[in-house]
């Protein structure tokens, strides 16, 4: 077994500390990577918290990990040691099932492996980035350009995907009006990849004081959602909506922004369930859908599609003994725009 340093927390109530645990040795199709950097998802809060109620602990957080293979199996292929890998929220599916065959791996009938707070196929839980090595099948480890900053890199493989895939799938894109709500981790990606797309994007967020910063990531417009004189006026204005907040709130707010045939796209995660007036979605004849981070296949095209287009998230290295201040930051929305963790703190 592979002993391996890391950040933990034992059960809901306490907070990440210093941990030492055992991953699984190489098997023939495993790389192991030593981790450089990782990005704070606000999922990582979620579970670490047990906001969803199924969180496993010890829990080791984080699932956007970027670094260096450092060891092969026997029969990996893919990578060489040395060559720079990234890992997201997944690490293992059952390849056979419609969805895995479809390069939908996240949502894998059968036996998916989430990254951390999840079970392996080697029996063992499964523990995320927020520790010195991971050892993954070579298919879930993705390949990553030198020609970005690396740690800037890491929230690509969770905020990036998530955000990327839906607009995709709907083909977000030139003569599209995109609102992004919630200029937080994902919230920004959404901004970049609508703008990269051609789309003419609005920031939909709560705070003023994050109008400046939305233009400077490209966006186009910028919305505070609580003035409603600046609500009124984007009545019928949107052909797409992503929603990237992770608190309660009530859609019904943006909903009326939409244009008729408009799409609102759901990531953000929050506990409560999503209360939507069946009159706001009769007028206009609107969807409403949701999206859950990407496929093997498109994670791998998103990262190329970065590499080409020089994006990467806006980020804030930290230690990591400063990420329960990092997370007070975030729960207040003061998030610019993603926490990466420098894993040579650890
Ligand atoms: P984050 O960095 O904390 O950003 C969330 C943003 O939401 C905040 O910065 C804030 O932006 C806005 N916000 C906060 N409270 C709000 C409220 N009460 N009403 C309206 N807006 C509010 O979080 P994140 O890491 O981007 O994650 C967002 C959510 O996506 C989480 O729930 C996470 O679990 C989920 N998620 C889902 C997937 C998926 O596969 N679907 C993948 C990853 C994450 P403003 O200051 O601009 O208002
Ligand atoms: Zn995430």
């Amino acid at each position: 077994m592979l002993a391996v340093k890391g950040y933990a927390a034992h059960d809901a109530q306490t907070d990440l500390a210093p941990w030492t645990f055992e991953r699984r040795d190489l098997a023939p199709h495993d790389v192991q990577i030593e981790i450089l950097y990782c990005g704070v998802c606000h999922t990582d809060w979620h579970l670490l918290r047990n906001e969803w109620g199924h969180s496993q602990f010890p829990l080791v957080p984080g699932h956007e990990m970027v670094g260096r293979v450092v060891a092969v199996g026997a029969h990996a292929r893919k990578f060489k040691v040395g060559d720079l890998a990234g890992v997201g929220v997944m690490v293992d599916s059952c390849r056979h099932c419609p969805d895995c065959e479809n390069g939908q791996e996240q949502f894998c009938q059968v036996s998916p492996v989430q990254t951390y707070n999840s079970t392996g196929h080697d029996g063992l839980p499964t523990y995320g980035g927020y520790s010195n090595h991971n050892v993954v099948h070579e298919d879930f480890a993705h390949r990553i350009s030198d020609k970005l900053d690396l740690a800037a890199v890491a929230p690509l493989l969770c905020a990036g995907i998530t955000t990327y895939s839906p607009l995709r799938r709907w083909k977000v894109g030139a003569g599209h009006r995109l609102a992004i709500v919630g200029l937080g981790g994902l919230g920004h990606m959404g901004v970049k990849f609508g703008v990269a797309f051609g789309a003419d994007v609005t920031v939909l967020s709560t705070s003023e004081t994050k109008r400046e910063d939305a233009k400077a990531l490209g966006a186009h417009h910028f919305i505070v959602t609580k003035n409603p004189e600046e609500v009124a006026a984007a009545t019928g204005r949107f052909d797409f909506i992503l929603d990237t907040v992770a608190a309660d709130h009530d859609i019904n707010l943006y909903l009326p922004m939409l244009r008729t045939n408009g799409t609102y796209i759901n990531v953000g995660m929050p506990l409560a369930p999503l209360q939507v007036s069946s009159f706001s979605l009769a007028n206009g004849n609107k969807t409403v859908t949701g999206s859950g981070a990407g496929g093997l296949p498109e994670t791998q095209e998103m990262l190329d599609f970065c590499a080409e287009h020089n994006i990467v998230s806006d980020i804030e290295l930290i230690d990591i003994k400063d990420i329960h201040p990092a997370f007070e930051r975030m729960l207040k929305g003061d998030v610019r725009y993603r926490f990466v963790i420098d894993m040579a703190t650890l």
